[in-house]
């Protein structure tokens, strides 16, 4: 199975990518994590993403299709994959299916988490993401509190803010979502891949959804 996640920031799609991960046994290719990951090892392309991502923008297409490109080299994905965050833009939707076509290989699903606009408003202003990228497990302060503040429940690690998660650059996300990701989802249609799921109400309930879309 090689599915493609997609939804606007806050959505869920990264917490309901691990959880598939999980039962699925497949590996989670987000390019987010692979962004902030490569920002903390303080690579030239880490630092050149960071100046896109605090400001709310996308990293330009070269160079997260150069990522992905590398990431879909590796050996560890003969079971598939799930990308989470990728594409974003019609241009890597486009070069995504000429990487998959030069290894022999196509997308088996695309999944929309459909969310209003509003909500995800809310869902980010109050998120908090454990910093030990091994969990990366996500709280919310008001919607799915940490027992204990500013702890991890899972790996005791401490709960951070991601620089991205404020309000302002949270409307930006979304803008720059509706406009450049948006139109994907017709793009996945007309492939007769798309699978939309509601994206609001309890997590396990959501999860089932998309079990459900990619049976
Ligand atoms: P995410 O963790 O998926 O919300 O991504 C955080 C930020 O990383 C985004 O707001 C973008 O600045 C950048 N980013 C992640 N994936 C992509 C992508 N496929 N194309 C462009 N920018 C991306």
């Amino acid at each position: 199975m090689r599915i493609v996640l997609l939804g606007g920031p806050g959505s869920g799609k990264g917490t309901q990518a691990k959880m598939l991960v999980e039962k699925l046994g497949i590996p989670q290719i987000s390019t987010g994590d692979i962004f902030r990951a490569a920002l903390k090892e303080g690579t030239p392309m880490g630092l050149k993403a960071k100046t896109y991502m605090d400001k709310g923008e996308l990293v330009p297409d070269d160079v997260v299709i150069g990522v992905v490109e590398e990431r879909l080299s590796k050996p560890d994905l003969d079971k598939g994959y799930m990308l989470d965050g990728f594409p974003r833009t019609l241009a890597q939707a486009k070069a995504l299916d000429k990487i998959l076509e030069a290894q022999g290989k196509s997308i088996s699903h695309a999944v929309l988490v459909d969310v209003p606009d509003e909500e995800l408003v809310k869902r980010l202003s109050g998120r908090r993401t454990c910093r030990n990228s091994a969990c990366g497990a996500m709280f919310h302060v008001i919607f799915n509190a940490p027992k204990k503040e500013g702890v991890c429940d899972i790996c005791g690690s401490e709960l951070y803010q991601r620089d991205d998660d404020n309000e302002k650059t949270i409307r930006e996300r979304l803008g720059v979502y509706n406009k450049q990701t948006a139109p994907l989802v017709q793009y996945f249609a007309d492939k007769g891949l798309l699978r939309k799921v509601q994206g609001v109400g309890p997590i396990e309930e959501i999860f089932a959804r998309i079990e459900n879309a990619i049976a």
